[in-house]
């Protein structure tokens, strides 16, 4: 057990409570595509009208609806809003151990897709709000409880739709949403990663030019397929800047062992070459802190228009994702693009695909201070560090929307550690141990009180 202090009879009753939601919630099949988001959104309605407490199910389309519930605290003061996605990615059954929706409780263990993304959270957070509201809402301010539909596509629905269609529903000061948490070991201490901010996309098509012609006949020149072979060498030689910034800082810091490596990479000069030797003594260190360095080209998709193999094609689209760090943008994308290509043999003209600026709040704030408190009070050598998301959550849409907003992304797991839980997300066999659940709940419960002025 790596938690301390914890009354054992109310951790009983939290993993029971927590078990039981999030096996009925991870039974509804909410893959997206399509979604189906409203089963659950009508789950949560009804579990707290059980409880005595009314929230709405609001959003469209009619079958991907969200739901939210306000807890007025007993003064006003800032919102707090818990927030998690209904949706899940899609699973094979023939890949899995046990029915990827069957919610099923074994060896401590709740199993199924949506297991640790993040219908844990949907159900931790309930419990939290209803003890929270059984307990009279003790605290200054609002506790917002919110499970929103499309957030693995996000294509314009879940917290986007509120934001634009129910800004009365989701307006906050705090946001605790889905993201890293799960603890690191380090000799004994164990690290949390908080996500303070994350990173944005930039992904483009490069449409390369050729001349069409019978395959029998070879070109000269003006073959798009070679073009295009070179502008993906070009942009993979491509050397890009090196960005040492805040969102690398404590991870650098509090898990690279060596002080001269240390030292190496939080220098600009020499941290692309301090990488390299990280990524050969420590790959899985090295995969956590790259991406947070700048920006890479990953070249993924390349599709020549030829419906045939004895004809060259006029067109072929190279597809690249790029992510780009929290403050920066495109614009700086399209240079080192134009500068890989210069003096490249190719026609070819650029197309931005889905461009989302990266976006960051405040670190330290007293949202994290309380955070660390609770978790340094509960957890046995519990130490708390900032980071961004190298992916993407719906953390973005709100601090693009809600101008100061302290948006974070943590849900933590004291039990299991960073490396095994993150397997399982979006994988086979995704589950959770009942008891990090359990503390969750806890810690929502917690965080809250903390953070709205009443003790825990
Ligand atoms: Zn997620």
């Amino acid at each position: 057990m790596n938690t301390a202090g914890l009354d054992p009879a109310l951790m009983a009753d939290l993993e029971r409570e927590t078990g039981e939601l999030l096996s009925q919630l991870i039974q509804i099949d909410t893959s997206n595509p399509p979604g189906n988001e409203t089963a659950v959104a009508e789950l949560m309605a009804a579990w707290f009208r059980g409880h005595g407490l009314e929230g709405e199910v609001v959003g469209e389309p009619a079958d991907r609806a969200s739901f939210v519930l306000r807890l007025e605290g007993r003064q006003p003061g800032p919102t707090l809003l818990l927030l998690a996605h209904e949706d899940v990615v899609p699973a094979d059954a023939a890949e899995w151990q046990v029915p990827p929706f069957s919610g099923l409780i074994r060896d401590g263990y709740v199993w199924g897709r949506g297991a640790v993304d993040i219908k844990n959270v949907v159900a931790a957070n309930a419990v939290a709000v209803r003890r929270l509201a059984a307990a009279g809402a003790p605290f200054d301010g609002t506790v917002t409880y919110a499970c929103t539909a499309d957030e693995e596509r996000a294509l314009g629905g879940g917290i986007r739709w509120l934001i634009e269609h129910r800004p009365d529903l989701v307006r906050c000061d705090y946001v605790l949403n889905e993201g890293d948490g799960a603890h690191i070991p380090c000799g004994d201490r164990r690290l949390f990663m908080l996500q303070s901010g994350e990173k944005g996309t930039a992904q483009f098509r490069l449409v390369v030019h050729g001349r069409s012609g019978h395959g029998a006949v070879p070109l000269r020149a003006g073959n798009a397929v070679v073009a295009a072979a070179r502008v993906v060498e070009a942009l993979a030689a491509r050397e890009l800047p090196v960005l040492v910034e805040e969102s690398s800082r404590d991870l650098v810091e509090l898990l690279v062992e060596d002080a001269e490596l240390r030292r190496r990479l939080r220098d600009e000069a020499q941290a692309r070459a301090a990488l390299e030797d990280l990524a050969e003594r420590e790959p899985k260190l090295a995969d956590m802190i790259e991406p947070l360095y700048g920006f890479a080209f990953a070249p993924t998709i390349v599709r020549s228009n030829s419906a045939s193999i004895n004809v060259f094609p006029t067109e072929v689209v190279v597809s690249v994702d790029c992510r780009t760090p929290a403050g920066h943008d495109e614009s700086e994308v399209e240079a080192e693009i134009r500068a890989a290509l210069d003096g490249v043999d190719a026609r070819w003209e650029l197309e931005w695909v889905n461009v989302v600026r990266g976006n960051a709040s405040a670190y330290p704030t007293p949202f994290s201070d309380a955070i660390r408190a609770v978790l340094q009070r509960h957890v046995s050598h519990a130490e708390l560090g900032n980071t961004h998301c190298v992916g993407f959550t719906d953390s973005n849409w709100l601090r693009a929307a809600l101008p100061g907003v302290v948006a974070y992304n943590f849900d933590p797991h004291v039990e299991e550690c960073h490396a095994d839980v993150i397997a399982r997300a979006h994988n086979v066999d995704e589950r959770i141990l009942i008891r990090d659940v359990a503390f969750q709940a806890f810690f929502a419960e917690h965080v809250a009180l903390e953070l709205l002025g009443r003790r825990s």
